[in-house]
């Protein structure tokens, strides 16, 4: 299939494509480089571009006869989504629905798109299977579920075909090392620890350890980025217009923050030190998913289900590109 991957040279829309290329699709990606890197993109074609642009977006699906499109180009930073709402009500709604119109308007029907677990907020009950209420607690978690909604709509009304995966904490990177991660500030934890492995800081501060949890640490489900891929891979096979898939994407197993800087430690053979901290505000104590819908809808199990086999591949990408991507 040619595949249009909207913000594949971000994060995991660049290990998707990876992906893509080596199952026999033919990726073209879209991105307009705000955090993404022309360097992740090691397969396909890569337009610089904006998905609100409506004109330019039609012409690419035309020309390049695109069949499905991937969508991952999205703010996705809940601290910063609180204090600039405005940015993410234009990029994650307003750019998404100019993208499905582009679609529409060529009648490109087919879409996974890239949600996540902070749409069902600060549930009760752990493990969050897919009827857990969805009450989103910051205008990120409300921008995607938001989306949820439109493409629940655009399927009724209009005959799209959909996936929504709702990711748990995507980690790890493409075990050659070629890509990961690399963000401006880093707010995530795994590359947090490894950048104090590598020395470029003194420690990393555990936000909170009085937290209801084994540990007093919070307890995550840690996805590795490949694993999403396949994930995307199966639901791309699946989709069927007029209808619609939201499945949880996790291991099923929760690692708390003190289990994964341990892990850390012995990946990488260094001492991390580690302080601890305020809470982070907006951070829940605990999210583990119920994958099994996942399984039983995608026939997809995740391949890495040991936190320590997820911070190798991210430590070999942390390790040997200390910097990250190549900034100039
Ligand atoms: N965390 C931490 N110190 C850091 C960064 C993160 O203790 O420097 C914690 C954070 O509070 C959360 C977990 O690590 O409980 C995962 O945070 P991350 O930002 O990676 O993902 P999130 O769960 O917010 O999507």
């Amino acid at each position: 299939m040619n595949v249009l991957v909207v913000g594949g040279a971000g994060y995991i829309g660049s290990h998707m494509v990876r992906l893509l290329a080596a199952a026999g699709h033919v990726p073209v990606v879209l991105d307009n480089l705000s955090t993404g890197f022309r360097q992740a993109v090691t397969a396909g074609e890569l337009i610089v571009g904006e998905m609100s642009d409506r004109a330019m977006v039609t012409q690419v699906l035309g020309d390049h006869k695109i069949d499905a499109v991937m969508h991952f180009a999205a703010c996705a930073l809940v601290g910063e989504s609180v204090i600039d709402p405005a940015k993410y009500y234009l990029n994650n709604i307003s750019a998404t629905i100019e993208l499905l119109e582009a679609m529409r308007a060529v009648d490109v029907k087919q879409i996974v798109f890239s949600s996540t677990c902070a749409t069902y907020g600060e549930p009760k009950v752990v493990p969050i299977n897919e009827q857990t209420p969805q009450q989103p607690v910051n205008p990120y978690g409300f921008t995607k579920l938001a989306i949820e909604r439109a493409l629940s709509d655009y399927a009724a009304a209009y005959d799209f075909g959909y996936a929504a995966l709702r990711y748990f904490n995507a980690a790890g990177a493409s075990p050659d090392g070629v890509i990961g991660e690399d963000h401006d500030p880093e707010s995530h934890l795994i590359p947090i620890v490894l950048q104090t492995a590598l020395g470029q800081r003194d420690h990393v501060t555990i936000y909170g350890s009085d937290w209801d949890t084994p540990d007093g640490t919070c307890v995550r489900d840690y996805i590795h980025v490949d694993d999403l891929g396949a994930a995307h891979l199966a639901a791309m096979d699946r989709l069927k217009l007029g209808e619609g898939l939201c499945v949880n994407l996790g291991t099923g197993n929760g690692f708390s923050v003190r289990q994964i800087i341990e892990a850390c430690r012995k990946v990488t053979g260094h001492a991390i030190p580690a302080v601890e901290g305020e809470r982070r505000p907006g951070d829940p104590p605990e999210l583990v998913a119920d994958a099994r819908l996942a399984k039983e809808k995608l026939g997809w199990t995740p391949k890495y289900t040991d936190p320590e086999q997820i911070i190798e591949t991210a430590w070999a990408w942390h390790s040997a590109n200390p910097s990250g991507y190549d900034k100039k």
